[in-house]
């Protein structure tokens, strides 16, 4: 039987169902209902149907359990999310709510991040390696630890949020209360917020990375920028994480991770000039091998591979 995976983001809700060999087998997304004077509740309802309609699609079928990616962060194994970037479900009970509505299956809640860790390590970019680091660069940046073959928790379930490393302590206002956080510098809604600030104006009145990532693909000088100061941000801080953890592999997913070259270029350059020692310059960075699902893959992944 699949597993019920579920990925949720500041930007979108996903959902889909995951069989044991990580293929996904039904997928459907719905934005998140992130607007100011959105409630826990509309969150909830958007959730509730999705869910309904990815099971429906696939003739409706019992799932074998419950995984959810949520962004952070998150107090495990209790499954209460704080999402930094949805207001709306700070402190909500998910995976109490979940159990109510899956009587007798297993659920289990862990960060997004967390999630593509684990689903990197188990079907993707990490399968046989035993120190990995799995990124999200979404509407936040996040990041979850494999070390020594084994999921690192952390005292809270956060450990590995690397979005909260500093790379600038004179850097821009970040939504933790911080200054100068990777999260402040790389995730997609700064990215886009930098860019217009230096006058980028997209054709689409919507403007968003995916406009911005095509720009800079076209050589267009301040979207360019834009991602190249990500790429340093991101590069700067996986120097120091490696220096930290001795990693083998990093696998980076979410939507900001498929700018491609104009991203991972100066994201490669400032790691190489950053990571001096020895045993760091050996890392593998590279985009999710599971690609935009890795997250749900990893979240299906906490109840078929709950060792890892
Ligand atoms: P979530 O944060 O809900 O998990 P995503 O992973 O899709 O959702 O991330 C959303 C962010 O990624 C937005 O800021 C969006 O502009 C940006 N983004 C989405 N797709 C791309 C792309 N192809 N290239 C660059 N940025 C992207
Ligand atoms: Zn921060």
């Amino acid at each position: 039987r699949p597993v019920l995976a579920i990925d949720i983001g500041g930007t979108k809700l996903a959902a889909a169902l995951v069989d044991d060999a990580g293929r996904v087998v039904a997928y459907d997304r719905v934005p998140t209902p992130n607007a100011p004077g959105r409630d826990a509740e509309d969150l909830w309802r958007a959730l509730d149907g999705l869910l309904d309609k990815v099971v429906a699609d696939a003739g409706g079928p019992e799932p074998a359990g419950v995984g959810v990616g949520c962004g952070g962060p998150m107090t495990w194994p209790e499954g209460a999310v704080s999402p930094l970037n949805i207001p709306a479900w700070r402190g909500f009970p998910l995976r109490e709510r979940l159990r109510e509505r899956h009587p007798g299956l297993p659920v289990r809640v862990h960060n997004d991040a967390i999630c593509v860790a684990v689903g990197e390590h188990w079907r993707g970019a990490g399968r046989e390696r035993a120190n990995v680091l799995g990124m999200v660069v979404s509407t936040g940046v996040g990041g979850g630890l494999i070390l020594g073959g084994r999921l690192v928790d952390g005292a809270s379930g956060n450990a590995g949020h690397i979005g909260h490393v500093i790379v600038d302590p004179d850097g821009p206002p970040c939504g933790c209360g911080g200054r100068g956080c990777l999260e402040a510098i790389a995730r997609g809604p700064g990215l886009v917020a930098w860019a217009r600030e230096q006058g980028w104006r997209p054709g689409e009145p919507g403007g968003t990375g995916v406009e911005l990532a095509a720009d800079a693909r076209d050589g267009e000088p301040v979207a360019v920028a834009a991602m190249r100061r990500a790429g340093r941000a991101l590069g700067i801080a996986i120097a120091s994480a490696t220096h930290l953890c001795d990693l083998e592999v990093v696998a980076i997913g979410g939507g900001v991770s498929q700018a491609g070259p104009p991203l991972f270029d100066p994201l490669r350059e400032a790691f190489d000039a950053h990571a001096r020692m020895d045993f760091a310059r050996r890392l593998e960075i590279v985009p999710a091998a599971l690609g935009q699902p890795a997250g749900l893959i990893g979240a299906a992944a906490l109840i078929f591979a709950p060792g890892r």
